[in-house]
């Protein structure tokens, strides 16, 4: 039955999640990392998932693009089946930004280089178009003077910042950071965090991997704290982290807090 509402584009775009993860597994070899994962993103939303070393958050997170193969289960990206072999996963990879704990920028390009080589290539933009695109999201994340910088002329900060403006600049519709903070000396975690938040208030959809509890509480819509391969738990941030239903996430939460 459609209604009025759902009958509309707009609506229905909105209703499909940005990712939809159904019963995940993944194994190495013998090894079960993900047993059964249920997680889903939905458009606009920031997700933070929580949980201790080994847990799999990286596993999830890498395979909703595919840089992990699943062993079984279905991820849907924005609606799109990324498991069946017919779907054009280079195409969706362009809507998926990612963010890893290692900045990974080219140390022989100059920070703009390093923003607009993906643009020309996979976006097939222009030197000029994909300059442009790179100093407006430079100084999105408060580095529109550093064009000329190259990475190691840079703090950690710097560049986990530029490699966030370079994945903003392929447009994504979804950003995924793992830990986007835990390379970071003390100091320098605020400033990416702050920019972090701020694409959270522009209405970014967001999956965070992050041991930074005040992050997940302020900035969340909603936390995920996995353990052993499986969400043990999730909900509002205020539930979660202040009223924790499971003794493994009240262990947890008593270490990191
Ligand atoms: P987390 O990000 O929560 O720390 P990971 O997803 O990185 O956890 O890892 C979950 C488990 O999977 C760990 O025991 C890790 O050693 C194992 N693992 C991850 N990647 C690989 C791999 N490529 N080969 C074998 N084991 C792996
Ligand atoms: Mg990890």
């Amino acid at each position: 039955m459609s209604t009025a509402a759902s009958s509309s584009p707009a609506a229905a775009s909105k209703a499909v999640p940005a990712i939809q993860v159904q019963n995940l597994h993944k194994s190495f070899g013998s090894k079960e990392v993900l047993k059964g994962i249920d997680f889903h993103v939905d458009q606009g939303e920031v997700v933070c998932v929580i949980g201790p070393s080994g847990s799999g958050k990286s596993t999830l997170l890498r395979c909703v693009n595919r840089l992990e193969e699943p062993t079984s289960g279905t991820i849907l990206v924005e609606g799109v089946d990324i498991t069946d072999p017919e779907t054009d996963l280079d195409k969706v990879r362009t809507r998926i930004g990612i963010v890893f704990q290692q900045f990974n920028l080219f140390p022989h390009l100059n920070v703009l280089k390093n923003l607009t080589l993906a643009q020309r290539r996979a976006k097939k933009r222009g030197k000029v178009e994909a300059e442009e695109i790179a100093r407006t999201n430079l100084a999105k994340v408060g580095l529109a003077d550093r064009g000329d910088s190259f990475p190691a002329q840079l703090s950690g900060g710097q560049q986990q910042r530029v490699a966030i403006a370079r994945a903003l600049s392929m447009d994504p519709d979804m950003m995924l950071f793992d830990e986007p903070t835990s390379a970071l000396d003390p100091e320098l975690v605020g400033d990416v965090l702050a920019v972090m938040r701020k694409l959270a208030e522009e209405g970014m959809t967001m999956m965070v991997v992050t041991h930074e509890i005040g992050f997940a509480r302020e900035v969340g819509d909603r936390v995920v704290f996995m353990d052993g391969g499986v969400v043990v738990e999730q909900g509002r941030p205020s539930d979660v982290l202040d009223n924790p239903q499971h003794p493994r996430t009240r262990e947890f939460l008593s270490k990191v807090l």
